[in-house]
């Protein structure tokens, strides 16, 4: 476990404690592909990362100094995230407001202009892409003129959980570092010493969790998590065995909880793709990276019945509906046509 106060890496040392000395004795790259499976980590460690090129103690990143408090409030001056909806240098423009889903190159202008410039405080400027694979074509070009001739005491961190989404000459240029699954038991430690509570509880979590710490803490901060889950869960059972007259009305609940609490139905919906791929794989006979065991037999039964082809068209089904929600498709529409794409299971099956 790797911590800079108040950042807390869970795993991936292989990876992240020899970078973290590369960067504390500027023998760094210029540029990290940091990549994984969501909730892993991976912002973290770029943070992390981040706090070692600005703090200015010799075991960086100390975790105490200001500058390591900084990094992990996201006030740095020297330390740049860039992000959809982020700023940049022009006055008539507000990425906050517009909806944007892209990091514009307006926005990759302005920190190109920044890494001209020294430091503030620190040692080097450092910018994050976090997600990068939201750089379009226009933003990604202009960025790789400075991958290509990085700025002397600058260090670029691509954050992303889709690597195949960036262009082979943006990936080429960055150094890979790639983030796996951490174990169960490593993420059950990591509850019972930060996450305040019981052992018990612990365990679920991490078991849960699939090897996602990130998951795992955000969940052990959310008392009701484990009943708002069963909830879910439920849902997508019933609506598995539901008819067209009961999903078209699921849908409409769920596009009204859309427009006041886009969070909730995201929630929702990645409980449920947790539950299908669940059913897809006990259905394909590898029921091993089941994450809820706990579910066992409802999972079983839904398997049974929808085998391997219905449980893959309900992911396809919950991916588009995903993209489409983010792509500002009308909620209606997106969530009728995720509950139209869901195979129906008998009743009394799960
Ligand atoms: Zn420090
Ligand atoms: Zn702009």
């Amino acid at each position: 476990m790797l911590e800079g106060t108040p950042l807390t890496l869970v795993g991936h040392d292989a990876v992240a404690v020899p970078t973290m000395l590369a960067v504390r004795t500027g023998r760094a790259a210029h540029a990290y592909l940091v990549s994984g499976p969501a909730h892993t980590g991976k912002s973290t460690l770029a943070r992390l990362l981040a706090a070692a090129a600005v703090c200015l103690d010799d075991a960086a990143p100390c975790g105490r100094c200001s500058a390591c408090h900084r990094v992990a409030q996201g006030v740095h001056p020297d330390v740049e995230t860039l992000r959809p909806g982020g700023v940049c240098d022009s006055s008539d423009h507000d990425h906050s407001t517009d909806r944007s889903r892209d990091i514009r190159i307006c926005q990759v202008r302005r920190v190109e202009r920044l890494l001209s410039l020294s430091p503030y405080e620190g040692r080097c400027r450092v910018l994050i892409f976090d997600p990068a694979d939201a750089l379009n074509s226009q933003s990604a070009d202009a960025f790789l003129k400075t991958l290509e001739e990085p700025p002397p005491r600058s260090l670029m961190m691509l954050v992303t959980a889709e690597p195949g989404l960036l262009s082979d000459t943006i990936r080429s240029r960055c150094r890979a570092l790639t983030l796996s699954r951490v174990s169960e038991e490593a993420i059950r430690q990591v509850l019972i010493a930060t996450g305040g509570i019981d052992a018990d509880r612990a365990a679920v979590l991490a078991r849960l969790a699939g090897g996602r710490a990130g998951w795992a803490l955000t969940a052990a901060r959310a008392p009701d998590f484990l009943t708002q889950r069963a909830r879910r869960l439920d849902e997508a059972v019933t609506l598995a065995r539901a008819g067209r007259v009961e999903r078209l009305a699921a849908a409409e609940r769920l596009a009204a909880v859309f427009t006041r609490n886009r969070d909730e139905v995201s929630a929702t919906l990645s409980t449920w793709v947790d539950w299908w791929r669940d059913v897809l794989l006990m259905a394909a006979g590898v029921p091993a990276g089941m994450v809820n065991t706990d579910r066992q037999d409802e999972i079983e039964a839904a398997a049974g019945a929808s085998r391997a082809a219905g449980a893959w068209r309900a992911l396809v089904a919950l991916r588009q509906a995903r993209q489409d929600l983010e792509s500002n498709v009308s909620p209606r529409l997106a969530l009728d046509a995720l509950m139209l794409g869901l195979p129906l299971l008998p009743r009394g099956v799960t």
